[in-house]
């Protein structure tokens, strides 16, 4: 028998909800193949490598490769007042909505929005240190994922480290000496968020540093806005005991604070720099800043994340309303899934901050390593497995997913 033509076998693939081009590129391999029957997985396959909505079963909930932060954001197709001045009918600042709300937030005097907080750092460093020294101490040389090192975003950036202290203990005196020896431009403070140094000790506080007469940037990272937690019903939860708030840091004396908008922001996915209004001058002035600004979409996820903070209306931000449900909520979503399967677990924050927090939570426990299963699932479900078990952490599902994630268990036992 003749093998179908390509064009023959892509018809019959039309069932697919994939622009034509592609299904004729699925038939065309499974002919080559000599396969005509591969073309539908293979097609199915194209499908699910595109960019789509997965269910987060892990209980990480700022999880790196699921989109940290999950947030909904509509945009009109409609013109927007991004760089207009409705006062003045003049050019404005892409720069001064959201800005202003992070001010008020932060009681900072200026702030400044880029894509990530990554570029948030190496634009400070350009634009603040450039051939000059920077004294960061040895216990802070980071790596957070994704190939975000100090030294190299330093050297990047045009700054000089200096490094300062030992990996375990920093004092006042070793800045003080660096920056005797050197002409530091600025000390940089970088938030650990991935690991924990203990034991035999010691850092200097933000406060401590900010005496010494040069300007202190603390990398925050996390973007956990203000230890007052307002925004929500039951106040600060205790899992985030140690985690440095922007609002304090700055109260601190910190000139200038970086944090991501896609971590306990729970924003999209930008960098934040907020303090002096001088400072924040000097980064908006420089060239990389034309390479680092976001746009409209982000700006107005961002603004609409402010805005829910100044509410104090937690429950409308998604990372907060996951990382506030009562187990005993979570624990009967569990037991309508799958009666006899419910257990506690422990979930946690995630996206590089708070290593070795618990968060108590609670899912679903299956035997073996069913996750292959999981992820076959129309919209794939992503599990946690650990000692040869499978659990499904409810903290991390949007409840409106429960049915998705009953039918995906139902399907692989
Ligand atoms: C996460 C993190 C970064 C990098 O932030 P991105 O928004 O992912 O670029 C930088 N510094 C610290 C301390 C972080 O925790």
């Amino acid at each position: 028998m003749r093998p179908p033509s390509v064009d023959a076998l892509s018809r019959s693939l039309t069932d697919i909800d994939l622009p034509a081009p592609l299904l004729v590129e699925a038939a065309r391999i499974a002919i080559a193949n000599n396969d005509p029957e591969s073309a539908r997985p293979e097609a199915l396959r194209l499908q699910r490598s595109l960019l789509g909505p997965a269910i987060n079963a892990t209980g990480v909930l700022l999880h790196t490769n699921l989109g940290r932060a999950p947030l909904e954001y509509h945009q009109q197709a409609q013109a927007t007042n991004l760089e207009l001045d409705l006062s003045t009918g003049g050019r404005g600042s892409r720069n001064k909505h959201v800005a202003t709300l992070i001010c008020k937030l932060t009681g900072a005097e200026a702030a400044l929005v880029v894509n990530n907080c990554s570029a948030a750092v190496t634009l400070v460093l350009a634009a603040l240190a450039r051939d000059r020294a920077v004294a960061v101490s040895r216990g802070e040389l980071v790596e957070i994922g994704g190939g975000f090192r100090i030294p190299d975003v330093m050297s990047e950036s045009g700054a000089h480290l200096v490094e300062v202290g030992t990996t375990n203990r920093t004092r006042v005196a070793d800045y003080q000496a660096a920056c005797r020896l050197h002409d530091a431009a600025l000390l940089l403070k970088v938030h650990p968020s991935n690991y924990k140094i203990s034991g035999f000790t010691e850092e200097v506080s933000v406060a401590a540093l900010s005496n010494l007469g040069i300007p202190v940037v603390a990398d925050l990272g996390s973007g956990f806005i203000d230890e007052g937690c307002h925004w929500l019903r039951e106040g600060k939860p205790s899992w985030l005991r140690d985690e440095p708030a922007v609002k304090q840091t700055l109260e601190a004396g910190a000139a200038l604070v970086t944090f991501s908008g896609d971590k306990l922001f729970g924003g999209p996915q930008a960098g934040v720099i907020a303090g002096r209004a001088d400072l924040i001058e000097a980064c908006a002035q420089h060239p990389l800043m034309r390479a680092f600004r976001p746009g409209a979409l982000v700006l107005g996820a961002l603004q609409q994340t402010a805005l829910a903070y100044l509410r104090r209306d937690g429950d409308s931000i998604p990372f907060w309303r996951m990382a506030q449900t009562p187990v005993p909520q979570l624990l009967a979503r569990a037991d309508a899934i799958s009666a006899g399967r419910s257990v506690t677990t422990s979930a946690m924050a995630g996206g590089g901050s708070l290593p070795g927090e618990e968060i108590p939570s609670a899912g679903i426990q299956l035997d073996g390593d069913v996750s292959t299963g999981l992820r076959e699932a129309p919209i794939p479900v992503i599990a946690r497995v650990r000692d040869q078990t499978t659990f499904i952490d409810l903290r991390t599902v949007h409840p409106d997913d429960d049915t998705l994630v009953a039918n995906a268990i139902a399907s692989i036992i």
